[in-house]
């Protein structure tokens, strides 16, 4: 047992008592990085993280982020330190300047341990594509099975205990959906709630800051401390911060919850529908009132293919800097054209590729009718669709993902119908951009299952509310690869 294995509240106790130092915290934080297995990794900050943790000799009684070590996803940018998005084309890229989030997790004294791998750009969900190669689930010794991506290595190293939170992005569930698969807790507030100011735009429309965590509450104490108005991003709210914990551990009596009725029949693993609906029960007995509600199956079957024209076309337009020549290595080449066509040829992996033709595609004039802007109508019906559902239920509680981590190999980001639904649904909360939160539900043959919850706009505290009592009923709070557990269900 290491105190790097408790909650933020917990660790952050110990340090009040002097049982523990940043220090001390942060060299057992950068050991673990450096044992870790998984490849959760592009860069470990060793000599920065000591350095800082060294600086933090009188405890913050008031606050609970102070010498906490962390890690984050490399595509925020982050100052002096390299930051590649897991691509090829900015391999040795360092930032001038931190992005919000970093900013002020370094004003609340938090120690960022590390920038961890994801799917190249945060595009995909395999943990398999960004330039340093595959991140494996920690859950799977074996080395057999995803953790999930795009924010791969966030999630592996926060499921192996190595930091008690790690930031993340989420486009279409690159939180979610890897907190689904290694046993997390995984949020993604309202769209505007967070700034994304330094964070690598893939479809800002749709992107998300987000994160991990091992429980609930250290999830609500997060966002408490990264929300808010940011001038240098003017999509962020002015809402004011609430204190997003203030309601955990209230009675969800009366609350209302709706379950899709087309997800829950897209759902096959046994294992998954038979916890799921214990579950249901357990919530029912707490006095929620739970109704299955049908959502309209073409809608949630056109969730992929809008998802994918939307962002692709964001993206496309996004990443048009990424010429070779403002950041990044010089491939060479004798014209603008030439520079270009090498460093993108050479620079970008086959998904990025892929995933730009189809941007360029959906954006050409004669092309916009059919493609562009009909994914953006039906973006709005599917909106349109869960505002009304939420405009009957307080919340919407579905399975996170279709089972266990997939063997690799077994998915790609290529349209499959397999799982059309089940794989796809997640992407509903980036097109509304409805406050989301993944949960752990259970573990089949020792493989974390989980549950999604989707809430009002700006209702985080009330959709902390209920993901505490959910955390109660499957009593999973804290669970992680060194704290592994069976839970109730
Ligand atoms: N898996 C989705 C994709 O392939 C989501 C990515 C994300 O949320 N960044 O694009």
């Amino acid at each position: 047992m290491s105190y790097l294995d408790l909650s933020i509240r917990e660790i952050h106790e110990a340090l009040v008592n002097g049982e523990t130092t940043p220090l001390e915290l942060t060299k057992e934080a950068v050991a673990r990085a450096k044992a870790n297995k998984e490849n959760a990794f592009e860069t470990i900050c060793e000599k920065e993280a000591l350095e800082f943790a060294s600086s933090l000799t009188e405890v913050e009684k008031d606050n609970v982020f102070y010498g906490i070590p962390y890690i984050a996803k490399d595509n925020f940018s982050t100052k002096d330190i390299e930051t590649t998005a897991s691509s090829n084309i900015l391999k040795g890229y360092v930032p001038l300047f931190d992005a919000t989030v970093i900013t002020k997790l370094k004003a609340a004294k938090a120690v960022m341990i590390g920038k961890s791998t994801l799917d190249e750009l945060a595009m995909g969900g395999t943990g398999t594509t960004g330039h340093l190669g595959t991140t494996y689930n920690p859950y799977d010794p074996e080395h057999k099975r995803m953790v999930g991506g795009s924010s791969c290595g966030s999630a592996a190293s926060t499921a192996a205990s190595i930091v008690p939170f790690a930031l993340g992005s989420d486009t279409g569930d690159s939180v979610r959906k890897p907190a689904s698969l290694a046993g997390l807790v995984g949020l993604k507030p309202t769209w505007g709630r967070i700034s994304r100011f330094g964070l690598f735009p893939f479809a800002p429309s749709l992107d998300h800051v987000g994160y991990f965590t091992r429980n609930v509450e250290d999830s609500a104490l997060l966002l408490g401390l990264l929300s808010g108005r940011d001038d240098k991003d003017s999509t962020s709210s002015f809402k004011p911060v609430e204190k997003y914990e203030e309601k955990i551990g209230e009675s969800i009596e009366g609350v209302r919850i709706a379950c899709i009725k087309e997800i829950d029949e897209s759902i096959t693993d046994p294992a998954l529908l038979k916890k799921y609906k214990v579950s249901i029960d357990a919530l029912r007995k707490q006095g929620a009132i739970v109704e299955s509600v049908e959502f309209g199956k073409d809608l949630l079957d056109s969730i992929y293919a809008t998802y994918i024209v939307i962002s692709c076309a964001e993206a496309t337009s996004n990443n048009a800097n990424l010429d070779g020549i403002k950041f990044g290595p010089n491939y060479g080449g004798k014209t603008y054209q030439d520079v270009m066509m090498t460093a993108r040829t050479k620079g970008f992996s086959e998904l990025i590729k892929r995933r730009f033709v189809i941007g360029s595609f959906a954006l050409m004039r004669e092309n916009q009718d059919v493609l562009f802007l009909r994914a953006q109508k039906n973006r709005a019906k599917i909106v349109e669709k869960t505002n009304e559902i939420l405009s009957k239920y307080d919340f919407v509680l579905t399975p996170a993902a279709p089972g266990v981590a997939p063997l690799f190999g077994a998915k790609s980001d290529k349209l499959s119908d397999e799982y059309l639904i089940a794989d796809n649904h997640l992407a509903i909360g980036n097109f509304s951009g409805l406050p989301s939160i993944t949960l752990p539900l259970g573990l089949e043959d020792g493989l974390p299952l989980g549950i999604n919850i989707m809430g009002r706009a700006f209702e985080e505290k009330e959709l902390f509310k209920v993901a505490s009592a959910f955390e109660n009923i499957t009593g999973l709070k804290g669970l992680s690869v060194i704290n592994k557990k069976e839970g109730n269900l």
